[in-house]
C-alpha cells in the first residue's frame, strides 16, 4: 500500500464523516489548518497526550487544541471545575467570583497587565488591542511583522503569509490595509526608521517570532524593540495567545523581564474553553471606563461581547491559571519538546535526510526538504541559512501532506507541520514519536 492508501484504508469512518462534512461546510472544515488530503480525521474521545479517532485509532497528539492545552486533554481538575459550574449556570448577564478569581490570576502572573477585559477568543483580543492603541495614542496605523499571526480579523491579516507583501487580500477594505504597516522579518532598523514618523500608534508582535518561533527572533530584539517604541511613544503590543502561559507562567514578559503596554491572550487563559483576554497599562485600559461625563462616555472605547468572561470559561481558565503558575508544568513540557526535536534531528542526520526540526519552549517545526547549516543531529532554535519564507512556510504541501498522512498511519498527530507538546507528554510518548517519525521517513525516501 502506499502511504495514503494505508491512511485510507486505517479511517474509512472518517472518510465518510468528511463526505457529509462536504455538504455542511465549505471544503469540510471548521478551520482553515484542519484542511487536510485526502480528508481529515473525526476525533471521538481525548484524554492527556492521547486520542482516539472514529475508526478507533488511538493517536499521540501534537495539535493539543491548537496550543490550548498545556494540561492535556480533559485535565481531571478543569473537568471538575466545568461541571461544577455548568450546574450553576452559564450565563448570568452579570457579574461573577470567577471573572475576578480568573483576572487576578493574569494580573499576578502578568504584572504588566495592571487591568484585564475579557474577550471570547485571541482575534477579539488582537482587535480590541489594536483599538485601544489608536484610541490611545491618537495615530491610525498599527505596525506589525512579516509572518505575524494575530487572528483572523481584518487588521490582523496584511503580510502573514509568504511573500509577506500587505495587499491585496479578499474582503478586506484597501482603507484597512492602508493603515497596517509590515515590518520585514525581523527588521529593527525598518521599524526604527518607520516609528520615527509618528504616525504607529503601537507595535503588534508574536513575542516567541512568527507563528510560534518558526521565525525566531535574535538574541536582544524584544529589549530593542522596547527601546525604540518606547522612545517614540508608541505602544508596544505582546501578542501572547501562545505564548502566554506557555514560555514561563509568566509568557516571555516574564522569562525576559520586559514590560509590554499591552498584552493578548487566549488558548490556555481559557483552560481548554473559547475565551480571550487583554491586559495592560491601567492608564491604556482606563479608555474602556464609564465616568459621569457624557463627553467621555461618547469618546470612550467600546467593548461589548456576549460571552466575555462566561462563568464556564472562567472556571476552567481560573483552574489552569492555578496549575500553569507552576513552573514544573513547563520545565516538562520543555524537555519533552526538546527531547522530541532532538530525536527527530538525529533520525534525520543518521539516515542523510534533508530536512530540519526547531523550535524552543514546548514548540516544534518540520521542514523536510529542506537543509540548514546547523544541523547536527542536535535540538535547533534558530537554523541557520534558510530563508524566512521557508521557516514560515516548512516543507512543501506535497511533503507536508505525505508525512501528515505517514505519521497518523503510525499513530501521531501532527499540527501545522510540527506541533505543541503539554505535561501529560511522557518520555515514552516522545520515543514512540520519535521512532514513529524514523520510519515515516524511511518509508518517504
Ligand atoms: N494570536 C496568535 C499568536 C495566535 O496563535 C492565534 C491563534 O492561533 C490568535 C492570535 C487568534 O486566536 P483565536 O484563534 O482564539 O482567535
Amino acid at each position: 500500500l502506499t502511504i495514503e492508501e494505508e491512511y485510507r484504508a486505517k479511517h474509512p469512518t472518517s472518510q465518510a464523516r468528511y463526505e457529509r462534512a462536504l455538504r455542511d461546510f465549505p471544503s469540510g472544515v471548521t478551520h482553515d489548518v484542519r484542511y487536510q488530503k485526502p480528508f481529515p480525521l473525526y476525533v471521538e474521545r481525548a484524554s492527556g497526550a492521547h486520542k482516539w479517532d472514529v475508526d478507533g485509532n488511538e493517536l499521540i497528539d501534537y495539535t493539543m487544541g491548537h496550543g490550548a492545552l498545556l494540561l492535556g486533554h480533559a485535565h481531571p481538575q478543569i473537568v471538575e471545575a466545568v461541571q461544577v459550574q455548568i450546574r450553576r449556570g452559564t450565563h448570568y448577564g452579570a457579574g461573577h467570583d470567577l471573572e475576578l478569581e480568573w483576572a487576578e490570576r493574569i494580573r499576578e502572573l502578568k504584572p504588566s497587565c495592571e487591568r484585564v477585559k475579557f474577550t471570547a477568543s485571541g482575534t477579539e483580543a488582537t482587535l480590541l488591542a489594536m483599538r485601544l492603541a489608536r484610541a490611545y495614542t491618537g495615530r491610525e496605523k498599527i505596525l506589525k511583522f512579516a509572518g505575524h499571526f494575530h487572528g483572523w480579523q481584518d487588521y490582523a491579516l496584511p503580510g502573514e503569509k509568504p511573500p509577506f507583501d500587505a495587499q491585496p487580500i479578499p474582503g478586506v477594505p484597501r482603507a484597512v490595509l492602508e493603515s497596517v504597516v509590515v515590518a520585514p522579518v525581523n527588521d529593527l532598523d525598518f521599524v526604527e526608521r518607520r516609528l520615527a514618523e509618528g504616525d504607529i500608534a503601537a507595535v503588534i508582535l508574536e513575542p516567541s517570532g512568527a507563528s510560534w518561533a518558526s521565525i525566531p527572533l535574535p538574541e536582544g530584539f524584544l529589549h530593542r524593540l522596547r527601546a525604540i517604541t518606547e522612545r517614540t511613544g508608541t505602544l508596544l503590543i505582546f501578542d501572547e495567545v501562545i505564548t502566554g502561559f506557555r514560555w514561563s507562567p509568566g509568557g516571555v514578559q516574564g522569562l525576559l523581564g520586559i514590560r509590554p503596554d499591552l498584552t493578548t491572550m487566549a488558548k490556555i487563559v481559557a483552560g481548554g474553553l473559547p475565551g480571550g483576554a487583554v491586559g495592560g497599562r491601567a492608564d491604556i485600559m482606563a479608555l474602556l471606563e464609564f465616568r459621569d461625563d457624557p463627553e467621555w462616555n461618547r469618546r470612550r472605547v467600546a467593548h461589548p461581547g456576549t460571552f466575555n468572561a462566561n462563568p464556564l470559561s472562567a472556571a476552567a481558565g481560573c483552574a489552569c491559571l492555578q496549575l500553569v503558575a507552576d513552573p514544573a508544568v513547563q520545565r516538562h513540557a520543555d524537555a519533552m519538546a526538546a527531547r522530541l526535536r532532538r530525536g527527530m534531528n538525529h533520525v534525520l542526520v543518521t539516515h542523510g535526510i534533508p530536512g530540519f526540526v526547531w523550535g524552543e519552549s514546548s514548540v516544534f517545526h518540520i521542514a523536510l526538504g529542506h537543509t540548514c547549516t546547523n544541523q547536527r543531529g542536535e535540538d535547533i532554535r534558530m537554523p541557520e541559512g534558510v530563508s524566512p519564507i521557508v521557516l514560515k512556510t516548512g516543507m512543501s504541501p506535497a511533503l507536508a501532506t505525505t508525512l501528515y498522512q505517514a505519521m497518523v498511519n503510525e499513530g501521531v498527530d501532527l499540527f501545522h507541520g510540527g506541533g505543541l507538546l503539554s505535561v501529560a507528554h511522557t518520555p515514552e510518548d516522545i520515543d514512540r514519536t520519535i521512532e514513529a517519525f524514523e520510519r515515516a521517513v524511511l518509508r518517504m525516501r
